[in-house]
């Protein structure tokens, strides 16, 4: 018998839907205008499951939109947990009550990622534009902590209107009992194209908030800070940084987070707007290995072209630039930070 095609992880987008609208919402399908649709639990159960019968993935990442939108999602998880596969959940934490949690760790569910944006609940909801979010937010993530403190992870996405409160907000998120950081600087996309102006950080801006997280992971060895989306080399040197671990992504598939939306959609990650293909009509394994979508994502910039660090820079977000410029082949925009 044929040994099916391991992925190391795919983020499964359980629904378009979100009960936050977040100015920074990279979901190329949030522009404010357009109405979401409702989520479709049935055929989310149906998508995993054609998903877990073409390939063996080491983990599957719920998300969205927002996956406690799903009535069905502690089943979804099962059914993932009982094909093999390790599942994180991203959520903003605002639907996540104690019993949901407790049945996550049940289940073994190994993360659970929610946003905290500031220690003051008038800029966390500013960001997420829902009152009473941060309340819930962090009551919600101090919880998880508590259950499962391996798995609770703060995300703070880093935009020019909450960088001036960083080390207070990693200070919450360490009282909270959460010692596992993302720290992700605002990426150009979605509802965040539409609020740039105001969120878009200055290379100084952006250098200091590193340097905050920096200092703080200096002065708190016991918590962890990961930067999980690629910034330009040239921009921020990850050597001057040295308490925050930088990932890079790669066009090898087993190198990033592959996105599946519950319609079946492929895109490159989950950042990208462009569909490559869908696993109803044909296997992941064949989608990924098209030699349209390799060309598509083996573009290099012209101005990378000669760039020593290209091999682990690879220019930085490029899903920013299909979002930005519709296509892969311009470096991240963020690059226009240069001349700022
Ligand atoms: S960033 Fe997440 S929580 Fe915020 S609107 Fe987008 S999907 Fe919802
Ligand atoms: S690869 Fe491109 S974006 Fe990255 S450091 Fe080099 S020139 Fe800058
Ligand atoms: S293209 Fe951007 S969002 Fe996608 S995996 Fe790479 S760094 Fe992450």
């Amino acid at each position: 018998m044929r040994q099916r095609l391991h992925i190391d992880n795919v983020v499964f987008e359980l629904t378009e839907a979100c009960n936050q609208c977040c100015r920074f919402c990279y979901n190329h399908w949030r522009d404010g205008l357009a109405p979401l649709p409702a989520p479709d639990p049935s055929l989310a159960r149906r998508t995993l499951r054609k998903l877990l019968s073409q390939v063996r993935v080491g983990t599957v990442s719920f998300s969205g939109g927002e996956p406690m939108l799903l009535r069905n999602v502690h089943d979804l998880a099962l059914q993932a947990r009982f094909k093999g596969s390790h599942v994180n959940v991203l959520t903003n934490g605002t639907l996540l009550t104690s019993d949901a949690i407790d049945n996550f760790n049940s289940l073994g569910v190994g993360a659970i990622q929610i946003p905290i944006l500031s220690a003051e609940a008038a800029v966390h909801e500013y960001l997420t534009q829902l009152p009473g979010s941060w309340q819930k937010a962090t009551a919600a993530l101090e919880r998880v902590a508590s259950v499962m403190p391996r798995g609770a992870f703060a995300v703070l996405v880093i935009t020019k209107v909450n960088a001036p409160g960083i080390p207070e907000t990693l200070d919450l998120i360490r009282s909270l009992g959460v010692s596992r950081v993302m720290v992700n600087r605002f990426n150009l996309g979605g509802m965040g194209l539409k609020y740039a102006e105001e969120l878009v950080l200055d290379l100084i801006t952006l250098r200091r908030a590193f340097a905050d997280v920096d200092a703080f992971g200096a002065a708190h060895p016991d918590m962890r800070f990961v930067s999980g989306v690629c910034t330009p080399a040239c921009l921020l040197d990850p050597s001057a940084y040295p308490h925050v671990q930088f990932t890079w992504c790669s066009t090898d598939f087993n190198r990033r987070p592959v996105a599946l939306n519950y319609r079946g959609e492929v895109r490159f990650c989950n950042h990208s707007p462009y569909a490559i293909g869908n696993i109803y009509d044909r296997p992941l394994g064949e989608i990924l290995s098209d030699p349209a979508a390799i060309a598509r994502y083996s573009a290099v910039p012209d101005r990378c072209k000669d760039c020593a660090l290209l091999q682990r820079c690879n220019g930085g977000c490029r899903a920013a630039s299909e979002q930005v410029f519709g296509t892969f082949s311009e470096a991240d925009p963020l690059l226009s930070l240069e001349n700022r």
